[in-house]
């Protein structure tokens, strides 16, 4: 059959059915698999028959998890972790070396730039950051021992975004390569590897669960740099547990339903809060007022689930804001059916100077806000009153 639609991959591509002949997958709550005979375990050891040997190595639950994001992300190859950052952990690890360097955007996950900033000096690998409306400065940051450039698109928690084909314009003049964690996105909304990317990263924590249950994270890339990462992961052990890629791989039926529906949401508030006089600016992708607008309309499919918002009258509105919220849930997670808020300036970048918070595009008044699919009007209704108590 040729090539088929998104929502149908996600839905359709299955591992083959056992003598039950399930509808859904199984779950493979398996460590271990056997054998017919010592021949078929040399050679399946050998990697002269592709099959499972060993759950940290694959499993049919992750393997199916892995298949679906390929197709949906358009790459040959991937392997699943535990979480996010073992995703962006271990691909670091499994292609980088001492002495090596990488440029990175500022504005990157909080954990990300924490493993850049406390452990890779440890291992001597350095790293150059790039601010995300500079992308030209890159060219004087780049070195004769840099391998990759890293970014993600829209960034956390500043809702920025970087142009991907410049990027992957940069990384191919120099040859190294460009890895996106493409979080805030998913593969429904963004393809990076259509705009040049040589690796994605997912935290499928966060949209790709869209439930918030599971952790879980994903590299996809082509055959030959997964490869090195497999190997890297099947010694050290990262990888995805068959039952939260069970999970997983069924949030991916709905996730372009969720995203749809969730985006519309995101949007229509972004609109609602650029009109309240309590509110300084909004940044949403696909609100003509975000600076990188007709990026985001070039790349992205739907501007995304995330905005933010800049409150009137700093931390102290921040705080108050905060306490007046009756129904939208006051958490550090995003990507949920539940709508939820987020004060980065007093919780999840409380110990950054000033300049590294504007670097990562927030103020003192910044919200995030990870918009979910209860109804918009109930959504606008508990945000519009928190806002009026300021
Ligand atoms: C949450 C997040 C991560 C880390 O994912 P975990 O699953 O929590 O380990 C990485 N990148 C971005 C952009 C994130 O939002």
């Amino acid at each position: 059959m040729s090539k088929k639609n998104f929502e149908t991959e996600a839905i359709r591509i299955q591992s083959e059915r056992t003598q039950f002949k399930e509808h859904a997958t199984p779950l493979y709550l398996t460590s271990g698999f056997v054998f017919d005979d010592a021949e078929e375990m040399r050679a399946s050891f050998a990697e002269e028959k592709e099959r499972d040997l060993y759950s940290r190595y694959s499993n049919p639950n992750t393997s199916e998890f892995i298949e679906k994001i390929c197709k949906m992300e358009g790459a040959e190859d991937g392997f699943a972790f535990a979480s996010g950052m073992a995703a962006i952990y271990s691909t670091f690890a499994a292609l980088l070396s001492s002495g090596d360097h990488i440029v990175s955007a500022r504005s990157v996950f909080g954990a990300t730039h924490g493993l850049f900033t406390k452990y890779f000096p440890k291992w001597n690998i350095e790293t150059s950051y790039f601010s995300v409306n500079d992308l030209e400065s890159i060219e004087d940051l780049i070195q004769p021992n840099t391998k990759f450039i890293y970014a993600e698109t829209p960034t956390n928690p500043g809702v920025e975004v970087l142009d991907m084909e410049k990027l992957s314009a940069l990384a191919k003049k120099h040859n190294v390569l460009l890895i996106i964690d493409n979080c805030f996105a998913t593969p429904y909304l963004q393809q990076p590897i259509k705009f040049g990317a040589d690796l994605v990263i997912h935290s499928a924590t966060k949209l790709i669960d869209g439930q918030g249950r599971v952790l879980g994270g994903i590299t996809v890339g082509s055959k030959e740099l997964i490869r090195d990462i497999y190997l890297f992961s099947r010694l050290t052990g990262p990888a995805l547990s068959p039952f939260n890629a069970w999970v997983l791989s069924k949030s991916l039926e709905t996730l372009a339903v969720r995203c749809d529906r969730q985006c519309e949401n995101a949007l229509k508030l972004a609109t609602f809060l650029e009109t309240h006089p309590k509110v300084k600016w909004v940044k949403y992708p696909f609100l003509k007022s975000h600076p990188q607008y007709q990026i985001a309309i070039k790349q992205m499919k739907l501007g995304g689930t995330i905005v933010a918002f800049e409150l009137n009258g700093g931390m102290e509105s921040g705080r108050k804001f905060f306490d007046s919220i009756k129904m939208c849930s006051l958490s550090a997670n995003l990507g949920d059916t539940r709508t939820i808020v987020t004060h980065p300036a007093s919780t999840t970048h409380a110990k950054l100077e000033k300049e590294d918070k504007e670097a990562v595009g927030i103020l003192d008044g910044t919200v995030r806000c990870s918009v979910g699919l209860e109804h918009i009007e109930d959504i606008v209704k508990d945000i519009e009153q928190a806002l009026n108590a300021l």
